[in-house]
């Protein structure tokens, strides 16, 4: 083990060293446009047209990009994806909720419909981390939380409704999805879900504390009835104010204004040059480029092991024991490469690399050459 600094060479480096999952790269051209605004947007009242304006352009980015149906509305509030599984515990979950249970994020959901004293005990199927469950039809579940991608291990599942659950119109259980880190990145169809939901620090390359719901007429009527029900629901947390509210291109309380403009920018970044189907075919380089890298080394191979399972977005990486991750991770984030570190609570000799569309598939191509190089500075 070397103990003088390990330097990497200036042409291994990648463009932009950001390569966390979560607050993730945001292109310095989403900051530029920031600072165009410096002066007639930001720091201005959340109530009046020049913020009204760029929700309202989030909230069309989001129909576009996901060719949402007419029928279909975009929902948005504080507080990220975490305050949005409380929100959906009042106002989505009538009794009984499903869960795939497959790592950290997938998890909390369940946790938070089991401590919630008016709901049933949800059913929570588990799975070990590296793969996923196949969700279950049930009758007596008015609600199946899935996980589009699951952020802490890498692990990426299609999104369907369960086989053979009826449709919401036919009584059948909603089907909410966590897309946190998959919204944007990953291809979805939307006859497939009832509430789509997301936070913008990963894919769409802005800050943290706003959530974002893609609802189906389906979604809408449950939030609507359950309101009119008389359930008693905080009113930070209650998704009919937020429906109404997001109805008028505001938020129920103050948002951070400089968050929506990221996202405003990088929807618009993302439409111009092709939409989803154009985000998602990055990924899928970046993630050939990752997985190809970690399958031909002689140190690395894929965490997850059927490749059907591999997320596009999120790749997780076992390194070989004699390799040590946090070494690495650390002689990365010396030479400005950052955020490769594994989840924390997944506890294996792991890299955990986002390639989010912001992400350059050249860049995924030179920290593959940039771990090469350290692995091997490493054994020296
Ligand atoms: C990041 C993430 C969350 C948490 O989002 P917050 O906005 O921090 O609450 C939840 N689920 C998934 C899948 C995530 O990737």
């Amino acid at each position: 083990m070397t103990t003088s600094p390990i330097k990497l060479p200036p042409e291994l480096l990648p463009n932009d060293g950001r390569f966390g999952s979560g607050p993730s790269k945001v292109r310095p051209e989403q900051v530029s446009g920031l600072l165009d605004v410096a002066t007639t947007y930001l720091g201005t009242s959340h109530r009046q047209k020049p913020v009204k304006a760029v929700v309202g352009r989030v909230r069309q980015g989001m129909r576009d990009l996901f060719s949402l149906p007419e029928d279909y509305e975009v929902l948005l509030g504080n507080g990220g994806t975490t305050a949005f599984w409380d929100a959906a515990t009042f106002s989505l979950i009538e009794s009984q909720s499903q869960h795939l249970s497959f790592g950290e994020f997938s998890s909390k959901f369940a946790a938070a419909a089991k401590a919630a004293p008016h709901l049933k005990d949800p059913q929570v199927i588990e799975s070990p981390p590296g793969t996923h469950p196949p969700p279950e039809a049930a009758d007596d579940v008015d609600c199946y939380a899935l996980t589009h991608n699951e952020t802490s291990t890498g692990v990426a599942m299609e999104v369907r409704r369960p086989a053979g659950a009826r449709l919401p119109a036919d009584g059948g259980g909603l089907v909410a999805v966590d897309a946190t880190s998959a919204a944007g990145g990953l291809r979805v169809d939307p006859a497939e879900f009832d509430a789509y939901y997301l936070a913008p620090q990963k894919c769409f390359a802005a800050d943290g504390g706003l959530w974002i719901a893609l609802c189906s007429p389906a979604a809408v009527e449950r939030i609507e009835r359950i309101a009119a029900s008389g359930r008693r629901v905080p009113a930070s947390l209650d998704l009919k104010i937020a429906l109404d509210n997001s109805r008028q291109d505001q938020t129920y309380n103050t948002p951070a204004l400089a968050t929506l403009y990221l996202l405003a920018e990088q929807l618009d970044w993302m439409l111009a040059n092709g939409g989803l189907e154009w985000t998602a075919s990055r990924c899928d380089r970046s993630a050939e480029i990752l997985y190809t890298w970690a399958e031909q080394s002689d140190f690395a191979r894929p965490f997850v092991e059927d490749p059907r399972d591999r997320s596009h977005v999120v790749g997780t990486v076992d390194l070989v024991d004699d390799v040590d991750a946090a070494a690495v991770a650390r002689v990365l984030r010396e030479n400005g490469v950052v955020d490769t570190e594994p989840y924390r609570k997944l506890g294996r000799n792991q890299l955990r690399i986002a390639m989010f569309p912001a992400i350059d598939p050249e860049d995924v191509a030179a920290l593959c050459a940039c771990v090469n190089h350290v692995a091997g500075a490493l054994a020296v």
